[in-house]
């Protein structure tokens, strides 16, 4: 909480006005019952209109002033508040995308989301009763106990005898709800990741016919969380009358032994009202300090959830001063390259070796979960190796920036991801300012004109979140369209050509070759067709390169390959 308030500091004038008006709104409230009681004793019990009609405006003016500041000071702490709410969503945001894939595995989406949207929230309602009630509750607690003895100091036992039951009926309840506020947290996030996983997993939960099951995991996590809220409105709903009744009981006890002053003439009735509205001024402002101590420990919660976002060591930084760039450009080298997954036992990839230089097509071939993808992934620096270092332009990319460093890649990844938006505009995301043509020649070369020209918006039809609304082979077509369009250093290709039938791939990879003739390439595949005219096959079997070559040389010196291949080609093309 604390920590989070180094954010408020932009505010600072703000929060310097509205004290003052709090301040100002306070010492009206305290004003005004002292007036009343002037009206009551002097000018009523002495039937002076004049009097009454001077301090009655009076009270008038100063009540309209008082709340005037109350307006403003309210207006100013919900500016305030929202501000600084925006700002915390700003750098959550901000340090969530400087997160690594590492880092996104160790939290989790759902919690991520919550952080940033529920548990701002939070803060933001924290802020509005902090900033105005830090100032009002002591000042009318402190100041009401000064005029109420001003008033009358034979009353004050009564005050005397309320407070401290006040305070015990809260302290029984705050006992048992307090731990309740903490866990509200962590059920919204268990809800919020149920929901997510169903969502994202409609299909697969449809084509299992898990709806039902889905239903009752999703039910569970919503029951848990309703009992929860419920247990925690029973107590605050226990609690509200509660103060209101001890808030009254109060008051009657005040007329009570007030009337029996007045009757033997020590007190006026005046001075008993205001007495009575200093008493309820100051429980009142009693009970604001105890919502503040309700909400304060929930608010809490939400401040070191979103402290732990903002406070996670990154794995993969930006070196402070990173090699400016050399005239080199395309070569990739891997230099015995080690590499483990956090948290794993055995190396994704060991002792990986070798280099490719620019105009070269190098394709990666191995099974399922041989590390193919994990190879690639250190080359845009995903992750960074256990050992060894992977070069790119002669220089380790540990030693560079992350922006430069992608800046030469035109990346296909395995698992397409479209965005929300037109198709122009998710090829576009490969390069800000591409101009209508650069697009269509991109759609061009990776096929995918076709199939746009034949929907009827064309470049301008909507892509579904998630790019639902197209194939996946079309999918794959557009991802391949949007890194071409960056006229990279180096294109990688992770099973880009998976979901295409044989004629879509050939026409792509010979469309594909004068496009990036000049790059490094990377491909990676699972059929032998598209990588037997590669310069370089590295052949990669349990995350070792089992051997390298091209597929002549392969042919002969490596069993792993020749499996492969003969699983795949007939005998007379073996041949
Ligand atoms: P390929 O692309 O060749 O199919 P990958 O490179 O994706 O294989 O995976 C290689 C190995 O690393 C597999 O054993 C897989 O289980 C493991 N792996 C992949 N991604 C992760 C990850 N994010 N965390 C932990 N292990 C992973
Ligand atoms: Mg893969």
């Amino acid at each position: 909480m604390i920590k989070l308030y180094r954010f408020l500091k932009q505010y600072k004038a703000y929060i310097g006005v509205i004290i003052l008006l709090l301040f100002t709104q306070v010492l009206s409230d305290l004003y005004l019952p002292m007036l009343m009681a002037d009206i009551v004793d002097k000018g009523l019990a002495n039937k002076d209109i004049n009097y009454i009609l001077k301090i009655g405006g009076f009270m008038l003016l100063i009540a309209a002033g008082g709340t005037g500041c109350a307006i403003m000071a309210t207006y100013l702490s919900s500016k305030t508040a929202v501000g600084f709410g925006r700002i915390l969503r700003e750098k959550i945001f901000a340090k969530v995308e400087s997160f690594s894939l590492h880092e996104f595995d160790k939290l989790g989406t759902a919690t991520l989301i919550t952080r940033t949207t529920n548990d701002v929230t939070q803060i933001q309602q924290v802020s509005v009763l902090i900033l105005s009630m830090m100032v009002t509750a002591p000042l009318t607690c402190v100041g009401g106990v000064i005029m109420a003895l001003q008033q009358d100091k034979s009353l004050a036992w009564v005050l005397v005898v309320a407070i401290p039951i006040l305070f015990i009926v809260i302290g029984v309840t705050l006992k048992r709800g307090l731990p309740l506020f903490k866990v509200m947290q962590e059920k919204i996030d268990k809800l919020n990741l149920v929901l997510r996983e169903k969502l994202t997993g409609i299909r697969v939960v449809r084509a299992f016919n898990r709806i039902e099951k889905e239903r009752v995991r999703f039910d569970v996590a919503n029951a848990d969380l309703m009992n929860n809220a419920i247990q925690v409105n029973v107590i605050m709903a226990v609690l509200m009358p509660a103060m209101m009744l001890i808030m009254n009981l109060t008051t009657v006890a005040l007329i009570w032994f007030g009337a029996l002053r007045i009757d033997d003439g020590t007190m006026q009735i005046g001075s008993l009202l205001a007495f009575i509205q200093y008493a309820t001024q100051i429980l009142f402002s009693l009970l604001m300090l105890v919502m503040l101590f309700i909400m304060v420990p929930r608010a809490q919660v939400s401040a070191v959830r979103i402290n732990e976002v903002l406070e996670t060591e990154l794995d993969i930084i930006d070196p402070q001063k990173p090699k400016p760039a050399n005239s080199k450009r395309g070569f990739v080298e891997f230099k015995e390259v080690s590499f483990r997954y956090p948290g794993a036992d055995q190396t994704a990839l060991s002792n990986i070796t070798f280099s490719a230089k620019p105009g070269e097509l190098t394709a990666i071939i191995g099974g399922t979960g041989s590390g193919k993808s994990t190879l690639i992934n250190l080359i845009t620096r995903f992750y960074d190796v256990e050992s060894g270092s992977v070069l790119v332009d002669g220089v380790d990319v540990r030693e560079m920036s992350q922006k430069a460093l992608r800046a030469k890649i035109g990346f296909v990844p395995q698992k397409t991801v479209l965005f929300s938006g037109t198709i122009a505009e998710n090829i576009k995301y490969g390069k800000e300012d591409a101009t209508r043509e650069e697009i269509e020649h991109a759609a061009q070369v990776a096929q995918a004109t076709e199939f746009v020209s034949e929907i009827e918006a064309g470049f301008d039809h909507q892509i579904a979140q998630g790019g639902t609304n197209v194939s996946g082979g079309q999918k794959q077509r557009l991802s391949i369209a949007r890194a071409l369009i960056r006229k990279a250093e180096i294109y990688i290709f992770d099973d880009s050509f998976s979901a295409l039938d044989f004629k879509t791939d050939a026409k792509l990879r010979a469309a594909l070759k004068p496009e990036i003739a000049d790059a490094t390439v990377f491909i990676i595949a699972q059929s032998v067709s598209t990588v037997r005219d590669a310069d370089r096959i590295i052949v990669l079997d349990d995350g070792q390169i089992s051997g390298m070559g091209t597929h002549k040389e392969l042919l002969k010196t490596c069993k792993v390959y020749r499996e492969i291949v003969a699983s795949q080609l007939s005998e007379e093309e073996l041949a």
